[in-house]
C-alpha cells in the first residue's frame, strides 16, 4: 500500500481523506493557500505544503505547484477531492508521466465522460437511454430553433462543459430559444472558455437519480446503488438521500447495469457516479458522469458500509475489488443535508462572514440512529468568499426512511451556527414536510413549495407550546437572578399572535406547567442566561431552541419557524394590550443590498419608471453574479451606488419615489 498520499484540496473532503489514510496506516500531506493556513486540514494533516496566495487559479489549480509539493514531500499518490483539479485530464496524465499515482479514474475515462456532447454520443453507442436531443455542434440561433421545434418545447440548452449548475437553460418557445441561446453561449464561454452548447428535451417534474460505481484496474466494476438528489436550488443540490424513495427493485436493477455498462465501456477503474434525470412513471435517461468523488458520498457509504475513499486508494494501488456485485446490499436508509453559507431568506444568496459560533450534533450511533458530519471548519473560522460556501455535509442513517427524516430534523434542530446566514431553518422545514415525507419530490420542489421564497414555517401547536415554555423558563431564571421578588407563579405569555395564560412551578431541574388549562411538563433545562441555545425536554421529547433575548420579550427559533414571544405579569399584559403596535421600518420603497458585494453595475437613473422583475443593479459575492430586480413598480428618486462600489448589507442602493 502507498505510504504517503497528498491531498490536492482543502476543506471538509480534505480532511474526509486524511480521516481514511489515518485508518489505513497512510501517512497524508495536505497543500494550502494563505486563506487556508489555520484550517482544519492543516492542522490535522502529518505534512503541509504552502501552495500560494487564496484564488484557486493561483493555487489549488495550479498543476506545477502541486506536482512539486509531491516530490517535495515524497508522497507517492494524490487524492484530487472534488471539483479542483479532479476531473482535469491533462493533470492526472501529468502525474502519470512523473511517476506519481492519480487517485482516480484513468485519463481517457475522464476525457471520454467530462464532456457532456461526447458522454452523451458514448452513452448511446453503449446503448444506455439518453435524453432525446441533438447532441452535436449547433451553428447559430435559427439552427438552434430549428433544433427545438424538431425535439419539442420545452428543451433545456446546456453548455457541453458545464458543472456545478452553470450553463443551463429552460426553453418553453421559440423566443426562449431566440434569447436564451446567446446568453447561454456567452456564460458558457465566459465559465468554461468553451461556447459550444447542445439541445435535449427538458423533463417536466423530474427527478435526478444517480448510481455510484465504482471500478479497479482489472476490469471489474460494481454499483453501489443510487441517489436521489432531487431537492435543488439554481440545479444545485442541497439535500440528498440513499436510496430513493422513487425507486421499484426492477427500476434499480436496470439503472444499475445500465451505469455499470457505461462504466465498463470507458474501463472506468475508481469511484464515479452516473447521473440520471427520471420521470415520476420512473423512466430515466443519461445525464452525464462524474469522474470523481462525488459530494454526496456519505449517504452510499452509510447503506453499504463501504468507505469510498478506501476504495479509491485500493484501485489506484492496483488492488482488485474485495466483493463483487452480490455481496453489496441496502442497509437502511440515510439523508444528507448540505449546511451552506447562505441566507435561505433571500434567495439563497451566499453569505460569508465568520463562523462566531460553531456547534454540531453530537456524532454517532444512539438508539439505532446514525449522525455523521463531515466538515473541515471548527469555531471562529471563516468562511471566505474564494471558495465553495458549504458549511458542513449533515448526514443521518436509520432503518426506515422515516426514521433516517426524524433522524435529520433532530439533528439540524441540534445544531447551532451563528455569526454569518445559514440555510438550517430551510433544511429542518423540509425535513418537516408532509410532501417531503411522501416522497412525492422533484427538482421543482422548492420552487413549488416555497413559491414566494423561504420566509419560515408558521408554528405548530406543540411548537407553540415549546417557545412559551422556554420564554417563560428563561424569564423565570433571570428574574431570579436580578429581581426574585417579582418571580409569581401566573403569567401571561404572547407568542407570535397568540396570547396563553400559563402558570408555572419549579420542579427538580424543570418546570410543571398549566396552559391554557393544560398540563405540560419541562425537564432537564440546560441553559444559563447568556448562552444561545437552549435544550430541554418537553413532554419526554428531547429539543434544542435556539434564543436570544430581544428588545422586548425573546426571539426563538425552533427547527424552520421563529416566533418573537413575550412573557408579562397579569398586569403589564392588560397595560401592554393599549400600546400602540410598533411599526416596522417601511423599506417597501428601497432597495437594499442582499449581502456584503462589490457593485458590477446599477441598471437604472434618476428618474426612470421601473416595474417590478426590471433588474436594478447587480452585485458581486463569492464569484456569482447577483441580479437584484424592482420588487414593486416605481419611479427611481435616487441612486446610492456605482458601479464599483463595495457594499454592506442591508445598505440602501436604490430609492423610489
Ligand atoms: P455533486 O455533483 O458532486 O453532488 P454539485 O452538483 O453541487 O455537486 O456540483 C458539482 C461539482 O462542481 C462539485 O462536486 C464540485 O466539483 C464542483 N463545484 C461546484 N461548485 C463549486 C465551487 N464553488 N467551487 C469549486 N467547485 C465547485
Ligand atoms: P451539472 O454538470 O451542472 O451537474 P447536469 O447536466 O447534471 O449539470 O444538470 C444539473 C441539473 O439540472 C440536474 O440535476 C437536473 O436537476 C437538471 N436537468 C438537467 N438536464 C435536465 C433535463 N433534460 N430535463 C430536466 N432537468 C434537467
Ligand atoms: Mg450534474
Amino acid at each position: 500500500m502507498f505510504s504517503k498520499i497528498l491531498i490536492a484540496n482543502r476543506g471538509e473532503i480534505a480532511v474526509r481523506i486524511i480521516k481514511t489514510c489515518r485508518r489505513m496506516g497512510i501517512k497524508t500531506v495536505v497543500v494550502y493557500s494563505e486563506a487556508d493556513a489555520d484550517s482544519m486540514a492543516v492542522e490535522m494533516a502529518d505534512e503541509t505544503v504552502f501552495i500560494g496566495p487564496p484564488p484557486a487559479a493561483e493555487s489549488y489549480l495550479v498543476a506545477d505547484k502541486i506536482v512539486d509539493a509531491v516530490k517535495l514531500t515524497g508522497a507517492e499518490a494524490v487524492h484530487p477531492g472534488f471539483g479542483f483539479l479532479s476531473e482535469n485530464a491533462s493533470f492526472a496524465r501529468r502525474l502519470a508521466k512523473e511517476g506519481i499515482t492519480f487517485i482516480g479514474p484513468n485519463p481517457h475515462a475522464i476525457e471520454a465522460m467530462g464532456d457532456k456532447i461526447e458522454s452523451k454520443k458514448f452513452a448511446a453507442k453503449a446503448n444506455i437511454s439518453v435524453v432525446p436531443g441533438h447532441v452535436g455542434e449547433i451553428d447559430d440561433t435559427a439552427h438552434a430553433v430549428k433544433i427545438s421545434e424538431d425535439i419539442g418545447y420545452p428543451v433545456m440548452l446546456k453548455a457541453s462543459a458545464g458543472g456545478g449548475g452553470k450553463g443551463i437553460r429552460v426553453a418553453w418557445n421559440r423566443k426562449d430559444v431566440e434569447e436564451g441561446f446567446p446568453a447561454v453561449k456567452a456564460e458558457a464561454k465566459s465559465s468554461f472558455g468553451d461556447d459550444r452548447i447542445f439541445i435535449e428535451k427538458f423533463i417536466e417534474s423530474p427527478r435526478h437519480v444517480e448510481i455510484q460505481v465504482l471500478g479497479d484496474k482489472h476490469g471489474n466494476v460494481v454499483h453501489l446503488f443510487e441517489r436521489e438528489c432531487s431537492i435543488q436550488r439554481r440545479n444545485q443540490k442541497v439535500i440528498e438521500e440513499a436510496p430513493s424513495p422513487l425507486l421499484d427493485e426492477k427500476t434499480r436493477k436496470a439503472m444499475g447495469e445500465q451505469a455499470v455498462a457505461l462504466a465498463k465501456a470507458v474501463q472506468y477503474d475508481s469511484a464515479g457516479t452516473v447521473e440520471f434525470v427520471a420521470g415520476q412513471d420512473r423512466s430515466f435517461f443519461f445525464l452525464e458522469m462524474n469522474t470523481r468523488l462525488q459530494v454526496e458520498h456519505p449517504v452510499t457509504e452509510l447503506i453499504t458500509g463501504v468507505d469510498l475513499v478506501e476504495q479509491m486508494i485500493r484501485s489506484a494501488y492496483g488492488e482488485k475489488l474485495a466483493f463483487t456485485q452480490k455481496d453489496l446490499k441496502i442497509n437502511g436508509w440515510a439523508m444528507e443535508s448540505r449546511i451552506y453559507a447562505e441566507d435561505p431568506y433571500r434567495g439563497f444568496l451566499p453569505s460569508i462572514g465568520r463562523l462566531v459560533r460553531y456547534a454540531p450534533p453530537k456524532e454517532g450511533e444512539t438508539d439505532g440512529v446514525i449522525v455523521r458530519n463531515d466538515a473541515g471548519v471548527r469555531e471562529g473560522d471563516e468562511i471566505s468568499m474564494f471558495y465553495d460556501p458549504m458549511i458542513s455535509k449533515l448526514s443521518t442513517w436509520g432503518k426506515t426512511r422515516n426514521i433516517a427524516i426524524d433522524a435529520m430534523g433532530r439533528a439540524l434542530e441540534d445544531f447551532h451556527i451563528e455569526g454569518l446566514g445559514q440555510n438550517i431553518p430551510f433544511l429542518a422545514a423540509v425535513m418537516d414536510q408532509k410532501r417531503f415525507r411522501s416522497g412525492k419530490i422533484s427538482t421543482n420542489y422548492i420552487k413549488d413549495e416555497f413559491p414566494e421564497g423561504f420566509q419560515g414555517l408558521p408554528p405548530t401547536d406543540r411548537q407553540r407550546d415549546l417557545m412559551s415554555v422556554v420564554a417563560l423558563a428563561m424569564h423565570r431564571t433571570l428574574l431570579a437572578r436580578a429581581a426574585p421578588d417579582q418571580l409569581r407563579t401566573d403569567w401571561i405569555v404572547i407568542a407570535g399572535l397568540k396570547k396563553m395564560q400559563m402558570s408555572a412551578t419549579a420542579t427538580d431541574g424543570g418546570l410543571s406547567i398549566q396552559a391554557d388549562g393544560r398540563k405540560l411538563r419541562l425537564e432537564d433545562i440546560q441553559w444559563r442566561p447568556g448562552q444561545p441555545v437552549f435544550r430541554g425536554n418537553l413532554d419526554g421529547v428531547d429539543f434544542t431552541a435556539s434564543v436570544r433575548p430581544a428588545a422586548e420579550g425573546f426571539v426563538i427559533r425552533h427547527r424552520a419557524t421563529t416566533l418573537r414571544v413575550l412573557v408579562l405579569s397579569p398586569r403589564s399584559a392588560e397595560m401592554h394590550e393599549k400600546l400602540p403596535p410598533k411599526k416596522a421600518a417601511d423599506t417597501s420603497k428601497m432597495v437594499l443590498s442582499p449581502m456584503p458585494g462589490l457593485v458590477v453595475s446599477v441598471d437604472v437613473v434618476v428618474g426612470q419608471s421601473v416595474r417590478t422583475g426590471e433588474v436594478v443593479a447587480v452585485l458581486e459575492a463569492m464569484k456569482m453574479q447577483n441580479i437584484i430586480r424592482a420588487e414593486h413598480d416605481g419611479v427611481v428618486k435616487a441612486v446610492n451606488a456605482a458601479a464599483g462600489d463595495s457594499v454592506a448589507a442591508d445598505e440602501v442602493l436604490i430609492e423610489f419615489a
